[in-house]
């Protein structure tokens, strides 16, 4: 039922562990080459890109911080030059800086706006004029239940997923008509190291009665991207945890 994502090319950022990696492996699964991008941790991007070669799909493995202007200029060039272009981009790359009100610093918000906001914005900047010109794109974004809900991290990760929805609304509308779809897909409570020390505290109060997993939403992704009639929207991967 899904387009085919064959001979596409995604750029999944984040992608050496956790969520990320896990939506790198079904991009690929379901026919995609995948530019693996990592902050840290060369050996598990390059463990994520020999699974993806293994399948029988293109990968390599690309360093950059994503919250910086002249290195997402560079990792979309790299990519561009050995893949040939972009099809998909996964904004996947966050952090979770767990802060009570009183603890929360000026230097917390920006960092977490930085990182989880910003860079969406700097990908998207990048990649969405060849997606333009080729008349097919999707833009896929990381939020998190927290965009909408309480959560568990702290008002600024709120604030930076709440403005990543609102990215998605924007973009979303100003390139339907390019072939080009944006969507969100936010999970809640998923196991990764994010969740790590969260585990025990939370499983017991999700409906389903259990943390999700890294390929639960990577499924929802892969639908995403599948489909070109979908945008401008938000998929909760959540256990039941809330239904909005
Ligand atoms: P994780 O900590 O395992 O993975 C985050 C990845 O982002 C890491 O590979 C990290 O190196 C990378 N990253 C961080 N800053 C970066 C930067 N500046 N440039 C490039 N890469 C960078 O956590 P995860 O749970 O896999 O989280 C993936 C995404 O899912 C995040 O955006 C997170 O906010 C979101 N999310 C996770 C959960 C959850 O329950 N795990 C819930 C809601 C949303």
């Amino acid at each position: 039922m899904t387009e085919s994502l064959t001979a596409r090319v995604a750029l999944v950022t984040g992608a050496s562990r956790g969520i990320g990696r896990a939506i790198a492996l079904a991009l690929a699964r379901a026919g995609a080459d995948v530019a693996v991008n990592y902050l840290e941790r060369e050996a598990d991007a390059q463990a994520t890109a020999g699974q993806i070669r293994a399948l029988g799909r293109r990968a390599e493995a690309f360093q950059a911080d994503v919250s910086r202007t002249v290195e997402v200029a560079g990792l979309v060039e790299q990519v561009g030059h050995q893949f040939g272009r972009i099809d998909i981009l996964v904004n996947n790359a966050g952090i979770a800086l767990r802060r009570g009100l009183d603890e929360l610093t000026e230097d917390d918000f920006d960092r977490t706006l930085l990182v989880n906001l910003k860079s969406a914005f700097l990908c998207t900047q990048a990649v969405f004029p060849g997606m333009r010109e080729r008349a097919w794109g999707r833009i896929i974004n990381i939020s998190s239940g927290a965009a909408r809900g309480a959560g568990v991290v702290g008002a600024h990760y709120n604030a930076s997923k709440a403005g990543m929805e609102g990215l998605t609304r924007g973009y979303a509308a100003r390139l339907a008509r390019d072939g080009v779809t944006v969507n969100a897909v936010a999970p809640s409570l998923i196991e990764t190291d994010m969740t790590g020390p969260l585990r025990a505290e939370n499983a017991a109060r999700i409906p389903v009665g259990r943390m999700g997993t890294g390929d639960e939403v990577a499924m929802a992704v892969v639908m995403v991207a599948g489909n070109g009639y979908m945008t401008g929207q938000t998929v909760q991967v959540n256990g039941g945890l809330h239904f909005n």
